[in-house]
């Protein structure tokens, strides 16, 4: 049995990674060790379920993961909650109908998609990422779930920089497991 303080411990830190300067956090020592794998996971469906216990239904039916590490968390965290899983993907990746938006990052601009017929102005959705840094990329799922007319209920995160001031940038409620 792990405790979340041990899971904690098992995220790594790459200076210089992937450029001069950045100080990366890794999550994958995560993934190599079970019990701390699961522990994380049971530790989201808690915060998850805690938040939605705030909403009329008590219940959240969708989880957005965003590209790419967001998709670890968000297919586990779905069947857990029995909700359905959504992606939302940097361009040109999804096939059909989709809505779009294009956001400016430190280098550049990113544009995102989700498929239009995946999400219902009713759901109350969860966007779920292994990462909160200056907060682009989660803004702009939320103004992607905005347009198809649904709530974020909760946007959560395994890790936080929270020097970054991320949370000042989203407008949805937001917890992370681990500050930094
Ligand atoms: P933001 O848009 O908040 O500035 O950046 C968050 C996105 O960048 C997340 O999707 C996250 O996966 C990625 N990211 C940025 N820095 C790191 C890092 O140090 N570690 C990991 N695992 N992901 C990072």
């Amino acid at each position: 049995e792990y405790t979340i303080e041990q899971v904690k411990a098992l995220v790594r830190d790459y200076p210089d990674f992937p450029k001069k300067g950045i100080l990366f956090r890794d999550i994958f020592p995560i993934f190599l060790n079970p019990p701390a794998l699961n522990c994380l996971l049971n530790h989201m469906v808690d915060v998850s379920v805690s938040f939605a216990q705030k909403l009329d239904n008590h219940r959240i039916n969708a989880v957005v993961g965003l590209d790419a590490r967001g998709f670890l968390f968000g297919p586990t965290l779905a069947l857990k909650l029995n909700a359905k899983f959504v992606p939302i993907r940097k361009s040109g990746k999804l096939p059909g109908s989709l809505v779009k938006t294009t956001y400016e990052k430190e280098y550049g601009s990113d544009t995102v998609e989700i498929q239009a017929d995946s999400i219902l102005p009713t759901d109350n959705v969860l966007i779920v990422d292994d990462l909160l840094a200056t907060g682009g990329t989660c803004k702009a799922a939320e103004t992607l779930i905005s347009k198809l007319g649904a709530t974020v209920v909760l946007s959560l995160f395994v890790i936080e920089l929270t020097d970054l001031k991320g949370k000042e940038l989203l407008s949805s409620p937001t917890h992370s497991i681990i500050e930094y």
